[in-house]
Parts: C-alpha cells; structure tokens; sequence
C-alpha cells in the first residue's frame, strides 16, 4: 500500500509498506478515505517530539471503511464507513472509565501521561497512522463510531480531532456568560475553540495569531475579534490588558503549543528540554494576560515533557491551568449531534484536498502556511 514515511526532520516521502494485518482480537484493519494533517503532525515533521523514528507513517485524524475485523470485534462489521478518535483507547482502564479516553494507560503504558495515539512517535505507543492507504485500529470496539447517514465526509474526518478538540479547549475554559475568552493562534483548533466558546456564553471572543489570511478567515467564521501581535500591538500581554480595563481576559486558550516564537531544544542534566526564546509564547502570554484568578485552557502540544513556564504568575495570580489531549470518545456524540444540526460546519475548514502520493507538498504547504492553507486533506 501507499503510505507516508518519515524520513527525518522535514523530510516526509510517499512510499510503499506493507498493508497492516490483525494483530490482536479486538483490531480492525480500515480503509483510509480521507485523513488529515494536523498542526500536532508538525511537532513531529519538525522533530520535536522525542522519539520520532525514521518510517513511521504519521497520520491521527481519519476516517475509514472497515476492511477486516479480529475475532473479538462485536460492533463493526466490515463495510462500515468510521470516524475513529485520534486517541487509542481501551475502553476499561481507571482512565478510560472516568472518561479521561486521550490518557488511556492499556494503549500506552510505559508512558507517563500521554495515551495512546495513531502516527504519534513511540512516546505516543508506536502506532502507525492513517495518512496511509490502511491502517490497524486497535481496540476496535471501543473508539471507531459509525458515520451517520448523509454526513459529508469533510465533516466527519474534522470530528476526529479538531472538532472535539476546539470544543474541550473552550469547555475547560469553564467560560461563564459575558466572558471574555482570548484565543492563542488561529490554525484549524484556536478557530474551532474560538467558535466553541460562543457556545458556553462566551460575551466577547479575541483570537491572536500572526497569519492575516488565517486571521481573515476566523473573524468570519468564528464572528469574533481578530488580531495580528506581530502587526496590531507591541505586547500582547498590554494589549489584553488595555481591552479589558486592565483587568485581564477571564479565559485565554493556548491553540499554539511548541512551535511558537523560535523554542529550541537543548539538552539539559541529560535530558532534552525545550527551551523558549524570551518570554515571546502562547503560553506565557496566556498565563500573563489572563485575570488573577482566571482559567488558562492548553490544549497547544508541547512535545517534550519539561518545558519552561512562568509559574510563579501562576501561583501570585491564583491561576487555575487545564490542559489536556481531547476526549474524542467522550465529545463524539454532542459534536456529532452539533454538526447535524448546523451548529458546526468544519468543513468549511478544509481548503486543500491532496492526492496521498502528494503528501510532502501538502505537509510543505501546510507547514509554511502557503496558498492561505487552513486545513489539508489527504485522499488515497
Ligand atoms: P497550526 O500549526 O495550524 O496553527 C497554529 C497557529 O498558531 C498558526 O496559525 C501560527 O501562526 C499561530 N501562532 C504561532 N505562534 C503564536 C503565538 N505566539 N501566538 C498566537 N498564535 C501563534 O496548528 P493546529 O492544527 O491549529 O493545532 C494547534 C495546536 O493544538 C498544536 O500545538 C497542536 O499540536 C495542538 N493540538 C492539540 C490537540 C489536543 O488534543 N490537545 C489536538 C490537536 C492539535
Ligand atoms: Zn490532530
């Protein structure tokens, strides 16, 4: 089959490998339909997340036809066009139960936090990913979930991920009514968090980013403030404070994660820390800017564990900080729910749709933010 390999830092190829097989009772082997690249693929493509090796295929927001099913597998059958969660949950461990499915600890347990994850570096449990002609679903009964009838299939592939987690970045904002909600970055999730946010009564939504057309783009489809830091204000933090009488947002959402403002990676007592460049990141702005007192929401992805936060201004601000992957499993049925009611149209996100064989341009595209790309979309 085709599928993308990693060859290095950005340095991603088309290649050929072996269609996946069952290798447990309860897997699935899917036929991939469409299946996206993700701002968190490009941690990877950059090589900062640690243990990214070289042939991996990436790939965790796709959707698929059930090609084969292992002995165990109850409630697919083959035939069945799914959307199947980024996360690889097992369904039955403490985590999974309390519904906590993105830290499942069956899928990845040598892992100290993170559960498992499709195309997301053996810290993430080595599981090759979906930008690919096939992919092995472990754990099939438990996340896979039937496409309803008449759902567009862009919808569908953007509830693998990005939907689910634009919304649990604004619900553990724990927004109040009146609210005002600062968002860090406008790629597919700060969007989607910003147009969440309305959604828990949010009173006035501000995104950031430094990419006008993407900007552009959220103002519209999120109906919300939109602003440039490189080119609107010298500080972010002042410019927060100033719009709102000095008080401080009430909730700032981290959509950015490691890639912002020049973080470098450096080892430190033995072990690889990212390292940030001033005080220039999401996170330090989210955590300065929002009110004492106030919720930061992260669900940007930091790829090495330790990285560096000014927590003092966490503790003399009396900052209540949640972050997390998203919960795709738990979020599913609302946010399917939301999409055929029209309360979301993600695909309105989508602006590029790729032949797989082209996925080093899609990733080079989507990377370098050309051809005012938002979301790709890869097509065996
Ligand atoms: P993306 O790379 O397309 O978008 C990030 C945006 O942030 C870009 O538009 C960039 O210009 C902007 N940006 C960079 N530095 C900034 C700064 N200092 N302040 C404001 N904006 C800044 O990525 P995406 O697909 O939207 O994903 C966003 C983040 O969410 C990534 O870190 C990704 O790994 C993470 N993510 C997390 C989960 C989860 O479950 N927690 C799921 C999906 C994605
Ligand atoms: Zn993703």
């Amino acid at each position: 089959m085709l599928a993308m390999n990693y060859r290095g830092p950005q340095r991603v190829r088309i290649d050929h490998k072996p269609i996946p097989e069952i290798l447990h009772p309860q897997d699935a082997i899917v036929k991939v339909t469409r299946s996206c690249i993700c701002g968190s693929d490009l941690h990877l493509y950059n090589g900062n997340v640690p243990d990214t090796r070289v042939g991996m295929t990436f790939g965790h927001e796709f959707i698929g036809i059930v090609e084969e099913i292992g002995s165990d597998v109850q409630k697919l059958k083959v035939g069945d066009h799914v959307i199947v969660p980024f996360n690889i949950s097992c369904g039955k461990c403490a985590f999974c139960k309390q519904g906590l499915y993105g830290n499942c600890h069956e899928s990845n347990p040598q892992a100290t936090a993170v559960g498992g994850i499709f195309g997301y570096s053996h810290t993430a449990g080595g599981y090759d990913g979906g930008q690919a002609e096939y992919v092995r679903v472990p754990y099939a009964d438990v996340g896979p979930t039937v496409i309803p009838p008449g759902m567009d299939l862009d919808d569908a592939v953007l509830l693998t991920d990005v939907v689910p987690t634009g919304y649990q970045a604004a619900e553990m904002g724990g927004i109040q009514p009146g609210d005002t909600v600062v968002v860090f970055g406008a790629g597919p999730v700060g969007i989607m968090a910003a147009r969440c946010s309305w959604l828990f009564g949010a009173g006035r939504v501000i995104v950031l980013d430094h990419i006008d057309y993407r900007l552009e783009f959220v103002k519209n489809y999120a109906n919300c403030e939109a602003y440039n830091f490189k080119e609107d204000m010298n500080d972010p933090v002042v410019f927060i404070k100033k719009t709102t009488d000095w008080m401080g947002a009430d909730v700032c959402i981290d959509a950015v994660g490691a890639e912002a403002a020049g973080n470098a990676m450096q080892t430190i007592t033995g072990r690889k820390m990212l390292l940030q460049a001033g005080s220039a990141t999401a996170v330090h702005w989210a955590i300065n800017s929002v009110k004492k007192g106030g919720i930061v929401s992260i669900v940007g992805v930091y790829g090495p564990t330790d990285n560096l936060v000014p927590i003092g201004n966490v503790v003399n601000k009396g900052l209540t900080i949640r972050a997390n992957q998203a919960s795709v499993k738990r979020l599913l049925p609302r946010l399917i729910s939301h999409v055929q009611n029209g309360i979301l149209n993600p695909k309105a996100l989508i602006t590029h749709r790729v032949p797989l064989e082209e996925v080093s341009d899609a990733y080079r595209i989507f990377s370098d933010k050309l051809d005012n790309c938002i979301k790709p979309v890869l097509i065996p």
